[in-house]
């Protein structure tokens, strides 16, 4: 393309990055780099109650953990409001806006009218063509677009295709409220206009505010942006993705231990397609994102793909870049921080990492992989859970003493000499080798399940794991 690609993100703050929003934001940022474009933010705060700066701060972090990006400054819809009035000035003066004096109530009355006849709710025009010299006294007028009543208003839309809105079912709209404040329509608009936006990407669900919006641009005589509506999340169960099936905030997602590349593939997915790819890196996605290639119907999303992703990720991702994640993960996490405390030590940490090959093998998410690192940071002596306890009899423990005297002369304290040092004693007693490891691995971790018991031996090291097999053997 040889114009230069503007997108924008423009969410509302609401508390929270929508895992919708967080792929709205995916899309735009895939297709302006797919371009070598700019993806703008504009944080849509002109509901001055719900746009405190936590619910701000919770946007940018939730992109930010995803890692994505945006070009320049993050520009508040807010702060140029007094754009907003000048550019409703000029329309009122080219006569493409008007001045309205109904009342609430006369609004109210003209929408039931049409109820009643059957046609559509809208504003009847009363204050088109009346001149100001009859507007009552003391009523704050609000100001209309002077809309088309004839013919159609056409949105071509790089997803939903050419969608054509009658202008009759498009009446006079508001463009700035009593009290002086622009609506939302008129604010994205000039917003999208002043900020060299040339592609507006964001679900369906504005598709109708489309052609509005589209009328407001070709008022000003402005160029209007390509459109992509893309199609909106809902659960496995057909529905609009909502609480009731689960998180709906990306911040969610972290704390179920979820990687953000994990989560990114999984997003990128969801409505968009690249033959049959299921794990793409980022270049990859940026390489081949195309928007002809999003479908119209809405993507389900599927808790247990991500999960198997994630699985995917996490073994795939190196151990160092794994190891920031996890700490990430445990800033967020509710019991997160004993860990992290215990993490502080370099020692610890180098025994993390010792330990994070054999554990992210089978963890799938991170709430997994730190439940089954536990062993690391518990202190002597173990509790045991059920299944270890179960493990522990007599004759278990006398294994353990005999292990004690094998392990404390192990040539070298690494996962080969180990299994050769642990096969050849269940050899010499003609043990089944789950006989040794499993009373080996309940008294290293108190567990019944736990990472590879010689990856196990490996991290805890020759002291710290003699300690704890003497902590149950004696
Ligand atoms: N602020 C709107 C929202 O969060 C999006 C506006 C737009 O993308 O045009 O739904």
């Amino acid at each position: 393309m040889a114009q230069d690609i503007v997108t924008r993100f423009a969410p509302s703050p609401t508390g929270f990055l929508h895992i919708g929003g967080a792929r709205t934001a995916l899309f735009n940022w895939l297709f302006a780099r797919h371009h070598n474009g700019k993806m703008l933010l504009r944080i849509e705060d002109t509901d001055r109650a719900r746009s405190t700066q936590e619910a701000v701060d919770a946007l940018i972090d939730g992109l930010t953990w995803l890692g994505l990006d945006w070009d320049g400054e993050p520009v508040s819809q807010f702060s140029r409001v007094d754009r907003h009035r000048q550019v409703v000035d000029q329309m009122l003066a080219d006569g493409t806006a008007y001045r309205c004096y109904c009342s609430p109530e006369e609004v109210d009355a003209m929408r039931e009218k049409a109820r009643a006849e059957g046609r559509p709710p809208r504003y009847d025009g009363t204050w088109r063509e009346r001149s100001a010299s009859e507007a009552p006294e003391g009523v704050a007028p609000v100001i209309r677009l002077k809309a088309p009543r004839e013919g159609e208003t056409v949105v071509d839309d790089m997803v939903q295709g050419r969608v054509v809105i009658p202008n009759k079912d498009l009446d006079d709209f508001v463009l700035m409220r009593s009290d002086g404040t622009p609506t939302y329509m008129l604010a994205v608009v000039v917003d999208d206009h002043d900020m060299g936006v040339t592609h507006i990407i964001r679900g369906v669900d504005h598709l109708t505010n489309a052609a509005r919006q589209t009328l407001i641009f070709k008022a000003l005589g402005w160029d209007v942006p390509q459109m992509a509506h893309i199609p909106l999340i809902h659960g496995p169960d057909g529905a609009k993705l909502s609480k009731r099936h689960g998180a709906t905030g990306a911040e969610a997602y972290r704390a179920m231990g979820y990687l953000p590349q994990a989560m990114r593939n999984y997003l990128a997915r969801l409505g968009w397609s690249h033959g049959d790819e299921e794990i793409m890196s980022l270049e990859d996605m940026i390489k081949w994102f195309r928007m002809d290639a999003v479908g119209q119907s809405a993507a389900r999303f599927d808790f247990k793909k991500l999960e198997n992703l994630n699985g995917h990720y996490m073994r795939a991702t190196n151990d160092a870049e794994l190891l920031g994640h996890w700490k990430t993960y445990l800033t967020h996490a509710e019991d997160g921080a004993p860990v992290l405390q215990w993490m502080s030590n370099p020692d610890n940490e180098k025994t993390a990492l010792t330990a994070l090959p054999g554990l992210k093998e089978r963890a799938k998410t991170l709430v997994e992989l730190t439940e089954s690192a536990s062993y690391l940071w518990r202190q002597r002596p173990l509790d045991s859970d059920e299944k270890a306890e179960k493990i522990l009899t007599d004759e278990a423990r006398q294994i353990l003493r005999d292990l004690h005297g094998v392990l404390s002369t192990v040539p070298e304290w690494a996962a080969e000499p180990l299994e050769t040092s642990v096969k050849a004693y269940a050899e010499q007693k003609d043990l089944k080798l789950g006989k040794v490891a499993q009373p080996l691995r309940a008294a290293l971790t108190g567990r019944g399940t736990s990472p590879g018991i010689y990856d196990v031996l490996v991290a805890l090291g020759q002291e710290e794991s003699l300690g704890r097999i003497d902590d149950q053997g004696a």
